[in-house]
């Protein structure tokens, strides 16, 4: 394995609102790897391929990419994993020897901050509904239907960005936006990848009446950290999953993808975090 330190980076536009150095930093500190991990901006404007190149010649081993690059970077890849071709979307590229490895570890990621939260929990035998058509909604989709769940139920309020997604999951129907409370019958899993419930943004309005018992209710907005939905499904007695748990999770299979170290997602990460959400409020 090469031992040179390892420089790492998130792509994007603007990027420095972005938590992933502070994640990154922190496991690089925590597992005694060499290395940092930094913002980087590159304009839409620029050629993506080329920006990546440079990247390369500087040092760079790998990156994640965030808003507006996510789809240009799978353009630009010479390897794709197989949850990076289903989605049409890059957030991981490791670079080597000159070629560019794209891989998309949000889907998973999702996927790990339940089982994190639920150990053992039987939501994946169980109807799930997510809400939001956008293209957090896409990665999750594509998760939800590799890990065989038999029911997967979307609705968006613009229906034809729903429709789009058809093809993402076997066992996918679409449902209207207004029908949203009937959808969520007998449901093990309610997903918000809507804004809805953001900082600046309206409160997701829905009653959480039909769920399962003790179904899991997850936000993947983060800010604020305790959403309306989360308040509400704590209340009724459904487990609440807050969006940390899916920026950690992603974040730390990227980790891995870079370093072969599947770094520990503990409090020690998630206090750090917290303190500096508290940081924006
Ligand atoms: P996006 O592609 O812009 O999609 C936004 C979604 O929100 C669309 O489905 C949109 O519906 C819906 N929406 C916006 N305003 C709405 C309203 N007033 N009423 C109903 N629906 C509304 O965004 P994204 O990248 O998927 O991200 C979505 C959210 O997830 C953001 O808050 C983001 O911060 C968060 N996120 C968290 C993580 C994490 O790791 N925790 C990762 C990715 C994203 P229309 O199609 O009708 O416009």
């Amino acid at each position: 394995m090469n031992d040179a330190p390892k420089k790492l980076a998130i792509i994007g536009w603007p990027v420095n609102h972005s938590r992933s150095p502070l994640i990154h930093n922190h496991w690089l500190s925590a597992q005694g790897v060499a290395g940092e991990y930094e913002p980087y901006a590159i304009d839409p404007k620029d050629d993506f391929r080329a920006a990546l190149a440079a990247m390369a010649a500087n040092g760079f081993v790998g990156a994640n990419v965030t808003i507006p690059h996510k789809q240009t970077a799978f353009a630009a890849m010479d390897v794709l994993s197989d949850s990076a071709r289903a989605l049409g979307a890059v957030n991981t590229i490791s670079m080597k020897q000159g070629r560019f490895i794209g891989d998309n570890t949000d889907g998973e990621g999702f996927l790990a901050s339940l089982d994190a939260a639920a150990p053992g929990h039987d939501w994946r035998q169980r109807p799930v509904l997510v809400l939001g058509a956008g293209g957090a909604a896409r990665a999750i989709i594509a998760a939800l239907g590799r890990a065989g769940v038999p029911d997967i139920r979307l609705t968006n309020r613009t229906r034809d960005k729903a429709d789009a997604l058809a093809g993402l999951a076997d066992n996918l129907t679409i449902g209207d936006w207004q029908k949203r409370e009937a959808l969520a019958a007998a449901c093990g899993l309610l997903v918000n990848t809507t804004s809805l419930g953001m900082q600046g943004q309206p409160p997701l309005d829905m009653a959480l009446s039909g769920l399962a018992r003790g179904a899991l209710v997850s936000d993947i907005v983060y800010t604020p950290l305790q959403t309306l939905l989360l308040a509400a499904a704590e209340q009724q007695g459904f487990i609440a999953v807050d969006g940390l748990g899916m920026l950690m999770q992603q974040a730390a299979l990227s980790f891995e993808i870079w370093t072969g170290i599947r770094p520990e997602v503990n409090d020690d990460l998630r206090d750090v975090l917290v303190a500096d959400l508290a940081g924006d409020e």
